[in-house]
């Protein structure tokens, strides 16, 4: 139930802090803003949980910290992008606006880089159960999140890690189990034999509905208060001391301070704010089997073809691909299809006919962190984007931390330097 109604006449009330994005790092910073006192306004083009924070595999993972971008995954790329079945595409038309990024992910491979990516996913993703509980027990829906640990299966033998990822997993005191052969199956009894090598995170866990858990939250801050319009922001009004209104499909909506959260869009409103940055929609696909006539009882991630498949009210969820191409080009349903051969391999007698497909951007920087960052040349403006395959994982920490930085008491327990918004600068 979303408000429609004109702003043009707002000036009276402006917003205290206005979010632009309703998706799950949007409403979970609207939720700690509230609980700071604020009063807030959420504005979406769409109705609350229905950009990237709708489709995803909703692994919630505290123990998410080895990155993307790690040596030697650049070697992988040719074989993938060869292989129909492959983890990733790069749409042709597309390389040309990737070069620049990919240099970025290049230099954010090297391991002293990689071991400062994972410390600040560490700082970011472990206090992710303690960030959602609270809310979601007063929103009243504690049943979406379960502590159910994740899987990882390979059918190839040996190690699934590089030794780099395992020094990082140990340095960062992640419980992770090697189990193999028939103790695999004793686990996850409907995976197919063919897999014989895994990895329990014990410790991580799982969302049953992505879209419900943001509805939830917006709920909750709405019932507390908070104003949610549906509109289309197209840009701002600057007045002498910086922006101070967000011109939208809905007319002028004034504020006093801006968080900008509109995930992988965010960067065509962050240019007019004076932050132009490698923001990438990487785009992935979901199909969820309806009636799969068989569950697994544990979220499995699929290690050889790179995607992960999950347990949710909906149906069986398999979610996974890399697709560079750009925010406008029209799905690749392909891409998804996919997904529904490797899940007939990995669950023998699972049944396909009957599904949903789905596809999402991912904001992903070069580095695989969000910006978690007061605005340089505006101090009322926060930006909150970029959480590329974790934004489920890394929204509640997110909006604690822009809470403080909204407050102008900002947090002694992270340290903020590696989510900066000046770390693109050179
Ligand atoms: C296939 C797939 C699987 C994934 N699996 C996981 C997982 O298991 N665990 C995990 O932690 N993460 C996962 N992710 C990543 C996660 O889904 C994202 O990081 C997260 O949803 C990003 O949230 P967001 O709020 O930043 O963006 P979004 O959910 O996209 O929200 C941004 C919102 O901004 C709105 N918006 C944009 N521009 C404007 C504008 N100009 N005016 C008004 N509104 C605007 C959009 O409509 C949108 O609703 C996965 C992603 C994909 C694609």
């Amino acid at each position: 139930m979303s408000s429609n109604a004109a702003t043009s006449n707002r000036d009276a009330a402006a917003a205290e802090v206005l979010i632009v994005g309703a998706g799950i790092v949007g409403v979970c910073c609207a939720a700690y803003l509230q609980r700071a006192g604020f009063r807030v306004t959420l504005i979406d083009r769409l109705a609350p949980g229905n950009g990237c924070s709708f489709g995803n595999a909703g692994n919630v993972s505290p123990g998410a910290v080895v990155p993307y971008s790690m040596p030697g995954t650049l070697w992988n790329v040719p074989r993938w992008l060869l292989d129909p079945l492959g983890p990733l595409a790069v749409r042709p038309a597309h390389l040309p606006k990737l070069i620049r990024w990919l240099l970025r992910w290049m230099r954010a491979s090297r391991p002293d880089n990689v071991r400062a990516i994972s410390r600040a996913m560490l700082a970011l993703h472990q206090p992710v159960f303690e960030g959602y509980l609270p809310l979601l027990k007063e929103a009243g829906a504690p049943e979406l999140i379960e502590m159910s640990g994740q899987l990882y299966v390979s059918a190839k033998s040996g190690p699934m890690d590089s030794e780099l990822a395992r020094e990082l997993r140990k340095t960062a005191g992640i419980r992770a189990e090697a189990i193999t052969g028939g103790a695999l199956r004793e686990l996850e009894p409907t995976l197919s034999g063919e897999y014989q090598t895994g990895l329990l995170l014990p410790d991580n866990g799982t969302c049953l509905n992505p879209q419900r858990l943001v509805q939830a939250i917006a709920d909750h801050v709405r019932r507390n208060g908070a104003e949610i319009l549906e509109g289309e922001v197209h840009s701002f009004r600057f007045g002498p001391d910086g922006p101070v209104a967000a011109l939208t499909s809905l007319g002028e909506v004034p504020f006093k301070n801006l968080v900008l959260a509109a995930g992988a869009w965010s960067n065509r409103l962050s240019k007019q704010l004076g932050l132009d940055v490698p923001l990438e929609a990487e785009r992935g696909y979901h199909i969820t089997l309806t009636e799969p006539g068989l569950m697994p009882r544990l979220p499995v991630t699929n290690r050889d073809f790179s995607f992960a498949t999950a347990p949710m009210e909906m149906g069986l969820r398999l979610a996974g691909t890399a697709e560079y191409g750009g925010l406008d080009a029209a799905p690749n349903w392909g891409r998804a299809r996919v997904l529904l051969k490797h899940a007939t391999r990995m669950y023998p007698g699972v049944a396909t006919s009957s599904f949903t497909e789905w596809m999402g951007h991912r904001p992903t920087l070069p580095d695989g962190l969000p910006i978690i960052s007061r605005s340089s040349q505006h101090r009322n403006i926060v930006f909150a984007f970029g959480h590329s395959h974790f934004g489920v994982t890394g929204a509640p920490t997110t909006g604690r931390l822009v809470a403080e930085l909204v407050a102008n008491k900002p947090s002694n327990s992270i340290d903020l330097t590696p989510y900066s918004a000046s770390r693109f600068a050179a």
